[in-house]
């Protein structure tokens, strides 16, 4: 019988051979990487780039500016990310954290352990479980599996999990069943995302996707999304 570490190392191998490694986080420097994983919730990731590309031509990428910058001058230059008033104010949340903590150093600010720094960034209003996996993982280089809608939807789909699946649960089964290596966490999450793009879509196109050759139920968890 397959073991789930085997069928999820199965999956990561047969992603990466089709996909290619992925090379995350799209994004230059930590603070640039907080700043994206902040703004592409609920929007893709094209729109986040001309929000950042508006935030630098502005100068304002860094923590001091976006300290200083009135939330309706944020919100005007992050509008291509969409839902610009809601991510203006969780963006001007996290930054005061920072500004608050550790003196506009992003650097410093990530500086501590994964556990602590996912907890402290749960504190901050408006940044969520993925968002604060994201900066942990990405910004920080620190081991935490980051988990989203592709995520869930490939496991459940593949048997791994069961429609009653919650945030902590997802996250526990693959950090239990991962070796803790921050490159495989890093590619891992890049590849489902691929797949979720690009074959497990809401309908699945299971023809062609690197996963096919595994046990799969393309209509389990249809209704769910
Ligand atoms: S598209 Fe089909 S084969 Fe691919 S991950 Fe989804 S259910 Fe599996």
């Amino acid at each position: 019988m397959v073991s789930t570490p085997q069928t999820l190392m199965e999956m990561y191998r047969a992603a990466r051979r089709h996909f290619g490694h992925q090379g995350w986080w799209p994004g230059d420097g930590a603070l640039e990487i907080c700043v994206g994983a902040i703004l592409t919730q609920n929007t893709n990731w094209a729109n986040v780039e001309k929000a950042i590309a508006n935030l630098k031509a502005a100068d304002a990428l860094s923590v001091s500016a976006l300290h200083a910058m009135p939330l309706q001058a944020l919100a005007r230059l992050i509008r291509p990310a969409g839902y610009f008033n809601i991510k203006a104010r969780r963006l001007k949340n996290f930054i005061a954290r920072v500004h608050e903590q550790s003196d506009d150093d992003i650097e410093a600010f990530l500086d501590r352990p994964a556990q602590a720094l996912r907890e402290e960034l749960l504190s901050i209003s408006g940044i969520g479980r993925e968002t604060a996996d994201s900066i942990v993982l990405y910004a920080a280089g620190k081991c935490t599996f980051v988990v989203d809608a592709y995520t869930c939807r490939i496991l459940l789909r593949h048997h791994l999990i069961d429609a009653d699946y919650d945030y902590e649960a997802v996250k526990e089964l693959l950090e239990s069943a991962l070796p803790h290596d921050i490159k495989l966490f890093n590619d891992f999450h890049a590849q489902f995302v691929a797949v979720g793009k690009h074959y497990c879509r809401p309908k699945a196109r299971c023809a062609g996707c690197p996963l096919e050759h595994l046990p799969h139920d393309p209509l389990a968890g249809t209704e769910a999304y």
